[in-house]
This record gives C-alpha cells, sequence and structure tokens, in this order.
C-alpha cells in the first residue's frame, strides 16, 4: 500500500479522521478539510509533470482537476470520475478592460465545464469520494449548478443521483439538467433550513453519500480553478483573483489551494483574493466590514440566482481564506451586476448573471482605487450564458422591470420583401 498522504482535520477543534468511511462534519460541528502532507510531497512535486499532463491522450491526465491529483485526492486511474472538466479558456477582453477601467484583464470562464458551472470540478472530486467509499447513491439539497453537476457526474460513474428540492418554490426550468441527466428528484413541503437537516439525516440513516456544500471532497475540485489558472499565467501569481460569492465554497478552496501551492514552494507570494456578493445577498460583506460573525438573512433579493444565498455554509472558511491571502469583500448592486453582464455578454464572452457580479466587483474596487490599474486581476466567470436564458430575453424585452432601463437589443421584424429587408440592414446602428 502507498503512504496516505492525506486526513481530514477539524478546522476548529482540530480532530483528525481518517476519511476512509463518510464524515461531513467533526464530531464538535465544525467543517472539515482534506489536509495534505505538504512535507512528503515538497520537493516531489513540480509544475512541469502538471504542465505535461495537460497535453496527454489521457483524459484523467488532461482533466483540468486530476492533472493535480497528488494533492487533489491521490486515487487510482479507475476511481477517478472525470468529463475532463476544466481547461477552460482565460480571456483577454479589451472592451472588459475599458468597463472596468482597467488596461488588461483576464476571465477565467468556469461556465465552459462540461455542465456549465465551475461545480463539476468539486463534483468530479465528490463523486470520486464517493466511488473510493464504496457508495452507489449519492444526494444534495440544490436547485441549481449543483445538483446538475451532481446528476451528470454521477450518471458518469453509474450511481444513482438524488435531488431533494423544497416543494413549491423551485422553477422546474432550473431543474431540466438534473431531470435530464436521470437523477431521482424529490420535493418536500418545508422550507430550505430544515429540508438540509432532514436529508442530512435521511442520506446518513439510509447509507446515501451526501454532496452538499460541506462535503469536503468538493472543495479539494474546485481548488483547481486557481491551480489551472496559475498554469494558463505560466505561474506567473495574480495580484488579485475576483470571485462571486454566494455560499462562500469556492472562495474558501482557492484560498486553500493557493496556500498549499505555497508551502510546497511553487510559487513564491499569494494572491489576493476579492469576493463580490449581491447587494440584495450580502450577509458575509456585511459581517466582514464590521468583523462579526455572519448572521444569516431571513429574505435575499437579487436576479443572480445562483449567489443568492442568506446563509452561506462556507463563511468560516472563506474569511480564513481571506484573512490568509489580505482577501476583502465587496458588494455591487443588481443594476450593476445587470450592468457588467451586459458587457460581459456583449463582447462575444457571454456568462450566467451571478458570474457577472465578479466584473462588477473589479469596477468597484477599481473606482475606489483598491484595485490598482497596473495591476494583474484575473476574475472568474462561473457559469454559462446559457443558464439564465429568462434574464436575458426578459431584458431585451423590455420585461425585466426597472432593470430594463438602458440599452436593449430587441427583436426586429420586417416585411417579407427586399425593400423592407434592406431598409432595416441600412439603419441598424
Ligand atoms: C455556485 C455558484 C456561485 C457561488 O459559489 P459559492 O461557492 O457558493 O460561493 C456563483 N456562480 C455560479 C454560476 C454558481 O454556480
Ligand atoms: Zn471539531
Amino acid at each position: 500500500m502507498r503512504k496516505r498522504t492525506w486526513k481530514l482535520v477539524c478546522m476548529e477543534c482540530r480532530a483528525e479522521y481518517s476519511g476512509t468511511s463518510p464524515r461531513y462534519r467533526c464530531e464538535c460541528g465544525g467543517m472539515l478539510d482534506v489536509i495534505h502532507d505538504i512535507h512528503a510531497h515538497r520537493g516531489h512535486l513540480d509544475v512541469k509533470k502538471w504542465n505535461d499532463r495537460r497535453y496527454s491522450h489521457n483524459e484523467t491526465d488532461r482533466s483540468g482537476v486530476w492533472r493535480f491529483r497528488e494533492i487533489v485526492l491521490p486515487v487510482h486511474y479507475e476511481m477517478v470520475v472525470t468529463r475532463c472538466e476544466g481547461n477552460t479558456n482565460l480571456y483577454g477582453s479589451p472592451r472588459i478592460a475599458r468597463f472596468t477601467g482597467m488596461d488588461n484583464i483576464l476571465l477565467k470562464h468556469e461556465g465552459e465545464n462540461p455542465t456549465g458551472s465551475f461545480k463539476d470540478r468539486g463534483m468530479s472530486a465528490g463523486l470520486t469520494a464517493a466511488k473510493m467509499l464504496g457508495m452507489t447513491q449519492v444526494a444534495c439539497a440544490s436547485t441549481g449548478n449543483s445538483a446538475a453537476a451532481m446528476a451528470s457526474y454521477a450518471a458518469t460513474a453509474g450511481m444513482q443521483a438524488i435531488v431533494f428540492v423544497p416543494e413549491g418554490t423551485v422553477a422546474m426550468g432550473k431543474l431540466h439538467q438534473s431531470l435530464a441527466y436521470g437523477a431521482r428528484t424529490i420535493q418536500i413541503p418545508c422550507d430550505f433550513d430544515r429540508l438540509l437537516r432532514l436529508v442530512e439525516d435521511a442520506c446518513l440513516a439510509g447509507g446515501v453519500y451526501l454532496l452538499n456544500s460541506m462535503n469536503p471532497f468538493r472543495f479539494e475540485g474546485e481548488k483547481t480553478i486557481g491551480y489551472e489558472l496559475l498554469q494558463d499565467l505560466g505561474w506567473q501569481v495574480p495580484d488579485w483573483v475576483v470571485v462571486p460569492g454566494g455560499n462562500l465554497g469556492h472562495s474558501a478552496a482557492l484560498a486553500k489551494g493557493f496556500r498549499e501551492l505555497y508551502d510546497l514552494r511553487l510559487i513564491g507570494r499569494m494572491p489576493r483574493i476579492a469576493v463580490i456578493q449581491a447587494a440584495g445577498a450580502n450577509p458575509f460583506y456585511t459581517a466582514f466590514r464590521s468583523r462579526n460573525p455572519v448572521a444569516p438573512l431571513a429574505k435575499v433579493s437579487t436576479f443572480a440566482a445562483a449567489i443568492a444565498v442568506g446563509n452561506p455554509y462556507s463563511w468560516k472558511k472563506s474569511l480564513r481564506g481571506l484573512k490568509d491571502t489580505d482577501g476583502l469583500v465587496e458588494e455591487v448592486s443588481d443594476r450593476e451586476i445587470l450592468d457588467a453582464k451586459l458587457a460581459v455578454d456583449a463582447a462575444g464572452i457571454g456568462a450566467e448573471s451571478a458570474s457577472c457580479a465578479t466584473v462588477a466587483g473589479i469596477r468597484k474596487l477599481v473606482d475606489s482605487g483598491t484595485i490598482k490599474k497596473g495591476e494583474l486581476v484575473c476574475g472568474i466567470l462561473t457559469g454559462h450564458l446559457l443558464k439564465d436564458l429568462d434574464t436575458v430575453i426578459n431584458y431585451h424585452q423590455g420585461r425585466l422591470g426597472e432593470l430594463s432601463a438602458g440599452h436593449v437589443n430587441p427583436l426586429l421584424r420586417a416585411a417579407a420583401d427586399t425593400d423592407s429587408i434592406l431598409e432595416i440592414i441600412r439603419n441598424v446602428d
């Protein structure tokens, strides 16, 4: 047997667990981290090996998660559940740079993952953990991108996926990917908080592996956004990495990942992480500014659905990461998110609304002088344009209420004759 190079450690009381049986949190209730034996790896890991794997014909090596497997989850090839996730593009757009007030800006488009969001990276690791633990059923309580990713990766692994949703509050349109990928979808008549507790108890008793946001292995997959970003940059460390924050999982994961590379001496300094929240769903922003614990919000209000979270699971891990990277939290209004989305979409890139909080946040931080013009700034676009059809259609039809004020791109109409068509195409601006 190879020597195990990781274990689970409680972030509160430091209790350790082997991770060889399903466990989602510590006996004390604290969240768990996968802690890798950095000393065992130091000197044995080099970026050249990771760079070479990127061009491999083997999809596990080529995966943007598993090419870094030594410090993600060292398992045998057959155990890995992958759709060759990651390998997302890093775009430099002069138009978006101008929009934010920068000379240059780089946007890593995680919407280019197999199911259209970065959740694929976490679920690739989560389903691999499920397989490693011998589980055959996986579950999560989610209405959006997490459920879609879990359903796809469970299908890939040949496992049964179960998605729990609160009855009556979920738009069926948001579940279409889960249904398509074959997940059993169960509605329960209660609110989301109660649903989470019920699902946790039922999964423990029923031997179903739970892939909710507290699952420690998901963080290991999500942190590879940062590894691949550094690879894209030829291992040049950016000054800022800017991300939207909802449950605050991937911001926490990014910071953990950068710390590991720093401790491995593969990077010489840490980038600063900026988390951007919607002003209508900003409990982390409020807590960060006032130096208080997060006080959950009973009601949230933002059209950026993927970050409409009032009670973020992972705020303690994210806060730890911000302290470690000299990071910060900013908030942006729905108007600012929408303006950023219009700019990102019209630049030909396109992204889900929540993703565009990143660009709105960069603009605001440049405006306030927090981000300096010459700095190297990388924003993460978390989800695909196609995740959010309603927002786009409604906006350009002028049906997004007061948010529709501004430049719209309405659907045009010409009569079925050449003159009418010429008349229109000569007048388009
Ligand atoms: C999940 C998600 C977020 C929020 O990420 P957290 O890790 O929960 O903070 C942002 N954008 C998209 C598209 C997402 O799917
Ligand atoms: Zn503990």
